[in-house]
């Protein structure tokens, strides 16, 4: 892993302690809320100091080369930067249900899942809690930790902040949640999430480029784009897919998602409150193949 280099040179402390002072006025994330974050203040995510997670399991569940053949370790962060009215796993993302840990326990969960021998550690929705887990990824790697790293975000998130990850992430795996402002803010609360979002996937293009596989298909390094189709075309897969194929490339592997169900404050909202029609995911294919993208994933 290309950490180890980093963490050798004293290049991945470096990288903690820079993240750390982040949190003095916290701007990990397009929100800027500048509270210092060390002194117990928090900002629009909810995030303290220490870090806190749902679980730390084994799992089996994402795109074919990140679960492999003996699954993904998953860990999935409590809290979120964004307010998504339909996010399934908003006890998670919004009730922060969970439990704090300091980071060597974080890494602890690591190792532990290391030897569950999966296949790399995903951190789900991580983004406010970077500093929190590079210091873990350090204390791990100290005790032997050597599995490639999937950050598996929002895509809501700052350039700055993601330039700490360069040599770290192995495998970006982004969400591209909408092509206008304001149903991001409607639906979100997440001001500006085209223009971060899209500024976001091109440092993580630059860091890892395209998708690479070893010879039994499992990811070994690159970007990996996630689009949850929304009803009434809302996510502007239209927009989205064409900007991919122009602006990253059509070799790009997007995984176009079908699975929308009206949870969490979906039901108070007439545009969101219903299933996702097999004909709503059947234009966003084509627009999937009007853009050329090559790479990927569809569902039935
Ligand atoms: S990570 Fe949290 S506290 Fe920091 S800027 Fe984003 S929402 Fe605000």
């Amino acid at each position: 892993m290309r950490y180890l280099d980093l963490y050798h040179t004293g290049e991945l402390l470096q990288r903690v302690k820079v993240a750390y002072g982040r949190l003095r006025r916290c701007d990990l994330c397009p929100h800027l809320c500048g509270v210092d974050r060390m002194a117990g203040e928090t900002g629009i995510c909810r995030a303290g100091f220490k870090p806190r997670i749902a679980s730390a399991t084994l799992h089996r569940g994402e795109e074919p080369p990140v679960s492999g053949s003996r699954g993904s370790g998953t860990i999935f962060l409590s809290g979120c930067s964004l307010a998504c009215r339909f996010c399934q796993n908003f006890p998670i993302s919004q009730l922060d249900n969970g439990e704090e840990l300091t980071p060597p326990a974080l890494a602890g969960r690591m190792l532990r899942l290391q030897g569950q021998k999966v296949h790399n550690i995903n951190f789900v929705t991580p983004t406010h809690y970077l500093p929190q887990i590079l210091a873990a990824l350090w204390l791990a790697v100290g005790k032997g930790f050597n599995l490639p790293i999937v950050w598996n975000s929002s895509g809501y998130e700052e350039v700055h902040a993601l330039e700490l990850l360069d040599g770290i992430v192995d495998i970006y795996l982004p969400d591209m949640k909408y092509g206008d402002d304001a149903t991001a803010l409607a639906f979100s609360s997440a001001p500006g999430y085209p223009e971060a979002n899209r500024a976001a996937v091109g440092e993580m293009l630059r860091q890892v480029g395209h998708l690479e596989t070893d010879d039994d298909g499992v990811a070994q390094k690159g970007l990996i784009i996630r689009h949850l189709v929304l009803p009434e075309g809302a996510a502007g897969s239209s927009e989205i897919l064409p900007w991919i194929a122009r602006n990253l490339g059509v070799e790009t592997h997007v995984s176009l998602m079908k699975q929308y169900f009206p949870a969490h404050l979906a039901s108070g909202m007439p545009e969101l409150n219903r299933k996702l029609t097999d004909g709503e995911y059947a234009l966003a294919v084509e627009a999937l193949e009007a853009a050329g993208l090559e790479n990927g994933w569809v569902q039935e």
